[in-house]
């Protein structure tokens, strides 16, 4: 008769969790990289990240993921962004957008934090659902291309 021990050990193996890097991360040196790469836009600093178009990206060295945020902004630059008529392909663009730092972040070996992400892009839907809303009779309203919302319920 022989009785059987089983030990489970749980290897938690976090995916996901870069190690720390060697080199500590310099702004200075990154944005002098991204200036000579792509020379024909201009990075300025301010408070809150953002692409105006048609070439000045707008950057916050204070800011956490920084480095990941600024690549997004160069996402939009890259992808020729310039306007958008409904929510609903300010949406579309964000994810194109971030699609475009993914390769970027991999080339400069800036970790991509998917979290972040979605939480920037749950904020962009979270405005949408809101904003569609219907004040009057809360039915979700559309949007045509000259960005006005229209209730299928109070509209006619
Ligand atoms: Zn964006
Ligand atoms: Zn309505």
């Amino acid at each position: 008769m022989s009785r059987l021990f089983t030990d489970v050990i749980c290897m938690q193996s976090k995916k996901g969790q870069n190690k720390p890097s060697a080199v500590p991360f310099s702004w200075a040196e990154f944005l002098s990289q991204l200036e000579k790469k792509y020379s024909g836009f201009r990075f300025v600093e301010g408070r809150k990240f953002a692409f105006r178009p048609p070439r000045t990206i707008v950057f916050n060295s204070s800011e956490k993921s920084g480095d990941l945020l600024i690549l997004h902004e160069i996402g939009h630059a890259l992808s020729g962004h310039r306007f958008f008529g409904t929510d609903v392909e300010r949406i579309k663009i964000e994810v194109e957008a971030w699609e475009k730092a993914r390769e970027l972040a991999k080339l400069y070996g800036v970790e991509f934090n998917e979290d972040l992400v979605q939480e920037e892009l749950d904020t962009y839907r979270d405005w949408l659902h809101k904003k569609s809303r219907c004040p009057n009779c809360g039915l979700t309203r559309f949007q045509t291309q000259d960005s006005v919302y229209h209730c299928p319920n109070c509209d006619n």
